[in-house]
């Protein structure tokens, strides 16, 4: 069985410690291959690297930067299917959607080729008498992110492309569980001409992350993960003095009105509760009724929908779901379906139990319909992170949004009518990072910058976007005067002013 290695200034390499875990084709149940799980020592050696290359990198023109960056995402479109294939063999998720999550990816290096506009900085002639200032955008250094398994592709390219673009070095831990879509991207950008050390691929779980989190020559830090981890990182990175931008969990709340376009709401929701086996950060977990007529309605056309859903391994072409990722998740999701029951919510569509024929010890799910869930219930405090959707029924917009505004998450969120003066009030006093009107997933293009509010983000900026380059550079503020020959100036006590 292939060990998937670290990538350390550009070469390949086990590192040392000698421990590695399975990696699982989770259509299979199968181990399918083992993953290096990097000790202190190797993610030491990853810093060094990046240390080592900083200078170089520093200085070389943001527009060379982009250069490597323009190749990159032609060899990203040229390795769209393998990537794919990676993705979905260790993911579980359909090799549309794979690809799907690359595009998103690239587009996210589309943005970084803007390097040169982006890092311009800004600049005022005479602030004062003969006085010229202007912000320079300088790298922060060596800086480090760790991503989720359920975007092996799409998260990783949120974070590297720009903080390298803007001069830094970076040093990646990806989700152990998937990793080998993550390498090869890393191994393309090589080939692009990056050079060594300014992107280091360690592998690893806690031990890694730690090692990242206590090194002092890491500058910055971004996760992508649970809340829990997200706010461990934060608060043992910032207690370093390093900036921290962790994004967490979610649990994403549709709001249907009783003036919604039905037949595109559902259509909607069956993809954001139902894609990617519901194991997206974005996904919607919860629809919200406004009337009973409404959640009736809905409740009519979604369940042969879900029970048609096309289940399997997700490498075959033209299914609809794949398997969760791993036993553990498949568990975990069953436990909370049980919990569900046992608290009294009416189970319309039951996934437990599905066999998927020539793949029965895959980690499958089925689509999952709960009704008449109340806000005590775990299946709507907490992220299941599975194909499970849950129907609260409310009698008003104002109730669906003190529900929204209520829960500790607050990632994504949408609202489903016709009424323009319904959906501005949505949009305006939800109390969450991204919203859709009309549009049930959404996530902020590459231009925008991504992130949620109360317990799904801590730090103050968003990921990617003009967010993202505020955390990956420092403003320096350069102010300058160049006395006017044989001028001399008394020495001036007051604190200088205009006025
Ligand atoms: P996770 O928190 O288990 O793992 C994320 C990363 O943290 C991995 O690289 C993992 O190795 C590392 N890690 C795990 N346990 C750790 C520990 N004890 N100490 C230090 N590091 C540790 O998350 P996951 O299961 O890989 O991903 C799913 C979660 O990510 C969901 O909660 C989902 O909502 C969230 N997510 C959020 C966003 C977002 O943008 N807000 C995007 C994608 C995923």
């Amino acid at each position: 069985m292939t060990t998937i290695q670290h990538l350390i200034h550009g070469e390949l390499t086990d590192g040392h410690g000698g421990h590695s875990a399975d990696v699982f084709n989770p259509a299979s149940g199968e181990a399918v291959r083992r993953v290096a799980l990097a000790d202190v020592a190797t993610v030491q050696q990853a810093i060094d690297s990046a240390k080592q290359a900083f200078p170089a990198w520093r200085n070389t023109p943001a527009a060379k930067r982009a250069q490597v960056m323009f190749r990159f995402k032609q060899l990203l479109e040229q390795h769209e299917d393998a990537i794919a294939k990676l993705i979905s063999e260790e993911h579980g998720k359909t090799l549309e959607d794979a690809a799907g999550e690359l595009k998103r990816g690239i587009e996210n290096v589309e943005y970084a080729c803007a390097a040169p506009e982006i890092l311009k900085g800004e600049y005022t002639r005479n602030v004062g008498p003969n006085i010229d200032a202007w912000s320079d955008f300088q790298p922060v250094g060596v800086v480090a992110g760790i991503t989720p398994f359920n975007f092996p592709a799409m998260v990783p390219l949120w974070m590297y492309p720009l903080a390298i673009v803007c001069g830094n070095c970076f040093i990646l831990k990806p989700s152990e569980r998937d990793p080998s879509s993550t390498l090869y991207i890393a191994q393309l950008l090589h080939e692009a001409g990056l050079p060594n050390g300014v992107l280091n691929v360690v592998h690893g779980d806690k031990t890694a992350v730690d090692a990242l989190i206590q090194a002092p020559e890491v500058k910055a830090l971004s996760f992508v993960g649970s809340t829990p981890i997200a706010e461990y990182i934060y608060a043992e990175g910032t207690k370093r003095g390093k900036r921290v931008q962790a994004l967490g969990g979610a649990k994403n709340h549709a709001v249907l009105m009783p003036d919604a376009d039905l037949d595109n709401a559902v259509s909607a929701l069956m993809g954001a509760a139902y894609g990617s086996c519901g194991e997206r950060c974005m996904a919607i977990s919860v629809a919200v009724c406004v009337g009973d007529q409404i959640a009736d309605a809905l409740v009519e056309r979604i369940v042969p929908q879900i029970k048609a859903l096309k289940i399997g391994a997700g490498t075959q072409c033209g299914l609809d779901m794949g398997p969760l990722v791993t036993a553990a998740a498949k568990g975990k999701v069953t436990g909370y379906i049980d919990a569900g029951v046992a608290a009294g919510a009416e189970l319309v569509v039951d996934g437990r139990g599905l066999s998927v024929t020539g793949s029965e010890n895959g980690f499958f799910l089925g689509g999952t319909l709960f009704d008449r869930v109340t806000a005590d219930m775990s299946i709507y405090t907490d992220e299941i992170f599975g194909p499970v959707l849950c129907i609260v029924r409310v009698d008003s917009l104002e109730a669906a949004m003190q529900l929204i505004n209520d829960h500790e998450y607050g990632n994504g969120t949408c609202i489903f009518t016709r009424d323009g003066e319904a959906a501005r009030l949505f949009c305006d006093e939800i109390e969450v990072g991204m919203v859709g009107v009309n549009v049930p997933l959404p996530v902020p293009v590459a231009y925008h910058s991504f992130g949620g509010w109360k317990r799904s983000l801590f730090g103050d900026l968003h990921a990617y976007g003009p967010d993202g380059v505020r955390f990956y550079t420092r403003r320096k503020s350069i102010t300058q005067r160049w006395p006017q020959r044989k001028s001399h100036e008394a020495a001036q006590f007051a604190f200088p002013s205009n006025s």
